[in-house]
This record gives structure tokens, C-alpha cells and sequence, in this order.
């Protein structure tokens, strides 16, 4: 069948919920890998992107419905973190999106960070599609991997459905509370007014085809002039990040239009050197081999690498030199990004050295921090591995007050100097790949010393 006649643009699908769900779990599911258990801590720090073409949408909903139309070249799926700290993140991820997916654990209902999402979403006016995960866990549960969700159900006992029925009613007015109609998809008749449920497990994949063929129909029905491709860039950073072999790198979500190799981008003014994408059905975040591109077309998760990027800042837009000219207020929004992140620092220039491995987790990081039961002092930041330089920056404290003479480094490497020198001036380096464990490194040392 002839496809993306329309000349649409994938949809943006933004996949949100409270920690635990199973949001990472289910992108693995349909990608068919496992970031999940790589994650440290198994949560997610950062926000990933991963892009499904159509064909590997019709190969997972045929069994569903056989000859549906699929008019988008693709999905773009970002997964965002659950951790309350990470609400920026969330915000950023949301922003971009035309639809999400809001993913609920079924035997655990709304939590706090469901409401939370669920209301940037109702800020941003984003429609979305209600995943009702873990039905597998619903005691009895007979498993139909990867089978539609009606199917699925009809091979259930008669105590199972009832089961399910109960939780699914529990949750419709968990929903209500919060002033949101929903249903169950295959019986909503108000589509656009009342929110459809997908049940799922991100496990056996019961639901999954029901998922996507819902998704990629309901955008490309109700989002068409959204979804037209137009020649303007439309481009925002979501990370920053130093990425061995390629110096600090950008990634970015292209929401519309085409970039090329050799570009020039602005507000930092650069010429792209690279255009990377991960290969399909995987994500950006992960590690691995990248694949090279001379030129790319919206909507896509794009690595870029260039001179100067460090100074890029997540959340901001990107822009191609020559195909916009406001310039000047694409400048102040950049300003306005970074001035919220360096307001964090304490003013006293009393406080430890924090360096992360992206802006994102960096800003996390502050947030952390900063929250009314950690209250831990910052005097300054840094972004990639622990240099010379962060540790001189750090040893000023000595002077002024010595327990906070202390980097918390989160995600990053310490170059051997750094360490030496570190050890030389009496300057604590602690690493982490999970906040909180820093934070449990940096108190248990404080209350070490105060005894
Ligand atoms: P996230 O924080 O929302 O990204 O949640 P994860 O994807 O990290 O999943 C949290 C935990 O729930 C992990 O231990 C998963 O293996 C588990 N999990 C996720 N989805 C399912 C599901 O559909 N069924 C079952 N039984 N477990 C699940
Ligand atoms: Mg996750």
C-alpha cells in the first residue's frame, strides 16, 4: 500500500508518568531491547528519544488490524524521567510533544507524579492516550504475548476480568477527581473529549499493537496541519553531553523541517561537523554505534556534533543560520534558560561543587539539592568529567569553610590530574551515578566530621 502520500511529519510522542509505571519498560518492549535494566538505579536521568518507522508499526498492529492506513513515515517516542527532581525534565519533554502517553501502573492507580503530568499536560492543552500497565500482574493473568488487548481479555477467567473491571473503575474516578473523563479505547465513543485507556504490559506486550495503531491513527487523523512538514527548522536541544570521540555533543529533537551536515546553527554560532541518529527502534541515550547522515528530515532525534557546543543549553532552541531571523529573541530565551540554573548558586559563595554530565542532570541535581529536607549549599557548577581546573575552583572552600571543599560529581568521570590533585589539597571528590546516593555519601561525610 502507498503510504505517507500526505507528506506528514512523524508525530512527536511523549511518553510520561510516575516513576516505576514502566515508561522505559515499555519503549523496550516495542523496541524490542533492554535500556531498562542498564539504567542505574533503573531510573531514567535523562530524556531519550527512539524513532519507529511505519513498517516496524504495521509489522506489530497486523494482527490487530491487518490493512490500516498508515499515513506518518513514523513515531518519535521520548521517554522521561519519573523522579520527582526531574519535573524541569519532564516539563521540557512534554513541551515538544503532540500527544503523550501517560502510563499508570494498574495496581498502583494515580500517584503523585501521574497528577503532576497530568497537569502539564492539561497546561499545555497536549491530547494523550491513558497506557494501563502491568495487567499482567493481575492475579491469574493468562499470558497472550503480544496480542491485542481484546483478544487477551476474552482468554482471561471470569475472575480476572472482574478483577480487572474493579481496578479499571477505581482508576476512571481516580481520573474524574482530577476532572479528566476516560474510558476504555474500543469503547470510546467521544474521542478528543474523553481520554481512551490502553491496558498493557510492558512484559508479555498484551495491548502494545493497540497502543501504537491507536497513537499513529489518532495523530494523523486529528493533527494533520500540525503534522504537515513545512521547510522551517523547528529544532530543541535536550542535552548537552561530552561523548568520547566526538567532544560535547548536542541532542536535539528536529520538530520540523531539514538539517544538513555542515549547517550553520545558531544561538552559538557553528557549523555542524556531524549528524548522528542511533539506528532505528533505538535510543539516543544508550551508547553504541551512530549512524551518519549528509542530511536529515523532521521529526527526528538528532546527535549533532560541532566546535563550541558546550556552551549549548538544554531547552533551548536551535536555529539554522540564514532560514530565521529572530535571532535576537531566540539569544534572550537562551539567557533566560541559564539564568534560572545559575540562580540555584548560593550567593554567599559558600557552599560544594557540583559537576554533571549534562545540563539536564546538572539542573536535577540543583533541584535535589536544594529541596527543603537536603538543603545542601552550592558555590559553583560544572558540566563533563572533573578537571584540573573544578577542583582548584573547589579548594577555595578550604579556606572559607572546609567540610564544603567537596565536588559531587553525578554521571561523570575524574580525570587522573583532577584526583591527584584533589588528594594533594585535601578537596573530597564523591561519584554517583544515582543522585541520592550522593547525597548519602556527602551527609554520611558531614556527620563524620561533626562527631
Ligand atoms: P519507569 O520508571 O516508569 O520507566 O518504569 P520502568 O520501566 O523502569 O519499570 C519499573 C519496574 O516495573 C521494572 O522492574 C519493570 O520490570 C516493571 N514493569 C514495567 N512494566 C511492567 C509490566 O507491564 N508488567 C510487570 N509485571 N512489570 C512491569
Ligand atoms: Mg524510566
Amino acid at each position: 500500500p502507498k503510504q505517507a502520500d500526505e507528506n506528514l511529519r512523524s508525530p512527536i510522542c511523549c511518553i510520561m508518568g510516575h516513576v516505576d509505571a514502566g515508561k522505559t519498560k515499555l519503549l523496550d518492549f516495542v523496541r524490542g531491547t533492554n535500556v531498562q535494566e542498564g539504567e542505574a538505579g533503573f531510573i531514567t536521568q535523562q530524556i531519550g528519544a527512539t524513532y519507529f518507522p511505519a513498517e516496524n508499526i504495521r509489522e506489530r498492529t497486523k494482527e490487530l488490524k491487518a490493512d490500516a492506513k498508515l499515513k506518518v513515515p513514523g513515531l518519535l517516542v521520548i521517554d522521561t524521567p519519573g523522579h520527582e527532581s526531574f519535573t524541569n525534565l519532564r516539563s521540557r519533554g512534554s513541551g515538544l510533544c503532540d500527544i503523550a502517553i501517560l502510563v499508570v501502573d494498574i495496581m498502583e492507580g494515580l500517584k503523585p507524579q501521574t497528577i503532576e503530568s497530568l497537569n502539564l499536560l492539561k497546561m499545555r492543552n497536549t491530547e494523550f492516550i491513558i497506557a494501563l500497565n502491568k495487567v499482567d500482574r493481575l492475579y491469574g493473568w493468562k499470558t497472550c504475548r503480544n496480542a491485542p488487548i481484546v483478544k487477551a481479555m476474552k482468554q482471561q477467567s471470569k475472575d480476572v476480568q472482574n478483577l480487572f473491571n474493579t481496578r479499571l473503575t477505581q482508576i476512571v474516578t481516580q481520573f474524574m477527581e482530577q476532572g479528566v473523563n476516560t474510558e476504555l479505547y474500543y469503547k470510546n465513543r467521544e474521542m478528543g473529549e474523553t481520554f481512551s485507556i490502553v491496558p498493557t504490559s510492558a512484559i508479555s506486550g498484551e495491548g502494545i499493537p493497540d497502543l501504537l495503531l491507536l497513537l499513529v491513527q489518532w495523530t494523523q487523523k486529528t493533527m494533520v496541519e500540525k503534522l504537515t512538514f513545512s521547510n522551517v527548522v523547528q529544532c530543541t536541544v535536550l542535552e548537552v553531553k561530552v561523548i568520547e570521540g566526538h567532544g560535547t555533543t548536542i541532542d536535539v529533537v528536529l520538530v520540523n523541517g531539514v538539517i544538513h551536515e555542515g549547517d550553520q546553527i545558531g544561538p552559538i554560532v557553528t557549523t555542524i561537523r556531524a549528524l548522528l541518529t542511533p539506528h532505528p527502534m533505538k535510543e539516543l541515550r544508550v551508547k553504541g554505534t551512530y549512524l551518519h547522515h549528509r542530511e536529515i528530515k523532521a521529526a527526528q532525534g538528532i546527535k549533532i556534533a560541532a566546535q563550541g557546543l558546550e556552551h549549548a543549553i538544554a531547552g533551548t532552541g536551535l536555529y539554522v543560520v540564514g532560514s530565521d531571523d529572530d535571532l535576537e529573541d531566540v539569544k534572550e530565551a537562551t539567557m533566560e534558560d541559564m539564568k534560572s540554573v545559575l540562580n540555584r548558586i548560593d550567593k554567599s559563595g559558600e557552599g560544594v561543587y557540583v559537576q554533571a554530565s549534562t545540563l539536564g542532570a546538572l539542573e536535577a541535581m540543583l533541584e535535589f539539592l536544594k529541596s527543603s529536607d537536603v538543603k545542601i549549599p552550592i558555590s559553583g557548577i560544572g558540566i563533563g568529567p572533573v578537571h584540573k581546573k573544578d577542583v582548584m575552583k573547589a579548594s577555595v572552600m578550604l579556606e572559607k569553610k572546609k567540610e564544603y571543599a567537596a565536588i559531587l560529581a553525578f554521571d561523570v568521570k575524574v580525570t587522573q590530574e583532577a584526583r591527584e590533585l584533589a588528594d594533594e589539597l585535601g578537596v573530597k571528590i564523591f561519584i554517583a551515578d544515582i543522585i541520592y546516593h550522593l547525597f548519602d555519601q556527602f551527609k554520611a561525610y558531614i556527620d563524620n566530621l561533626k562527631e
